[in-house]
């Protein structure tokens, strides 16, 4: 099925490479970003994998630094007329798509993801039609057309409850656009799954062989993996996770190695979380070899002080959803906040009709 759908060829740039401030201009940057943040109403929602600098200056100013599902419900419960999303496009979408009436602003606009560039809205729209009878679960790594062509929005940390929820019902499910994620899902959950064919390039960097060798090396560490990794890599974890899942896996088992499975910016909330614990990078193709993202990805790495800065100053890089549109995709989304909500308080809730 899915090999018969060609997904574009995603282009990956190269790190970005930010000027070395010494600590006194990155203190000087900070202050003017937080007289900017009062001066604008705005709030500051910063992604785990993005450079700690921002992480901890959205924790020093009332911000918050999360998952991309966290981050989507901050900012409908904030009161700050003015988002700034660190983080890539969609989140920054996401955002707009609950928060229509507030200004969403982003460091850097071309910030995107892969699992969005290899879903474009008339390949995916035509996988659909082709399925009629399947229900249509995207991914939030995805494009706001292509939430609204989905009944349901869903991060990795939801994933499983949603798709279990809509296994018991007897639901086939039209899965996109991260394949890793979808097989581990359907592994677990023995759900009836299509799939789009799409990956994250930091994600599928993680080699299986070489985990084994740096687990015999440290075996007494914990093995934490995101589940946008490879069947083999996932297959070594002690924790699959969704990255809350994996910072409280840190902050919780008795271990004091872990080899962590995902972005490296992780690593800032974790020794937060853990200062004592040692973390380990599972390795990767490597720097010398064709690597283009190697455990770091470069769309996060878009985001500096000092396009924030710049950003907060100018007002440009404003994220634009129409309210049409914005309506759409605002339904699979909710449902997923909803469902999490319900999932919380114990509550079963129902899926659309006929999806
Ligand atoms: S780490 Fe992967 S899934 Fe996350 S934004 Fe980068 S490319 Fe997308």
């Amino acid at each position: 099925m899915t090999d018969k759908i060609h997904i574009p060829n995603v282009v990956v740039p190269p790190h970005p490479e930010w000027p070395k401030l010494s600590e006194a201009e990155k203190a000087t940057l900070k202050e003017k970003i937080k007289r900017l943040l009062k001066k604008q109403d705005a709030v500051l929602v910063a992604h785990y994998y993005t450079d700690s600098a921002l992480q901890n200056l959205a924790e020093e100013t009332g911000g918050c630094v999360a998952d991309s599902l966290e981050m989507a419900r901050f900012g409908t419960t904030h009161k700050a007329s003015t988002l700034v999303v660190a983080g890539v496009r969609f989140m920054g979408e996401t955002s707009k798509i609950l928060n229509n009436e507030k200004r969403v602003l982003m460091p850097d606009l071309a910030a995107t993801c892969s699992l969005d560039e290899g879903c474009p809205y008339e390949l995916f729209a035509s996988f659909c039609d082709e399925h009629p009878d399947h229900t249509v679960v995207v991914y939030a790594n995805t494009s706001a057309r292509v939430k609204a062509r989905s009944d349901w929005v869903v991060t990795s940390g939801i994933a499983l409850p949603i798709i279990r929820h809509l296994a018991e019902k007897g639901e086939k499910i039209l899965w996109g656009p991260d394949r890793h994620l979808g097989h581990y899902v359907q592994k677990l959950t023995g759900a009836e799954m299509i799939f789009w064919p799409g990956s994250c390039v930091v994600h599928e960097e993680f080699r299986a062989v070489a985990l084994e060798r740096l687990r015999k090396v440290h075996p007494d560490a914990a093995v934490l993996v995101h589940p946008e990794s490879t069947e083999a890599v996932i297959a070594q974890a002690d924790v699959v996770g969704s990255t809350t899942a994996l910072i409280e896996a840190v902050a919780k088992l008795p271990n004091r190695e872990f080899i962590v499975a995902t972005d490296k910016g992780i690593f800032n909330k974790m020794r937060q979380v853990a200062p004592g614990k040692i973390l380990l990078e599972a390795p990767t193709v490597g720097e010398g070899a064709t690597c283009q993202s190697c455990a770091y990805c470069p769309w996060m790495g878009m985001n500096s002080l000092q396009n924030l800065a710049e950003v907060l100053e100018s007002g440009k890089n404003e994220v634009h959803v129409s309210a049409e549109l914005a309506e759409k995709a605002r339904i699979p989304i909710r449902r997923m906040l909803d469902f999490a909500e319900n999932l919380k308080r114990g509550v079963c809730i129902s899926s659309p009709s006929g999806s």
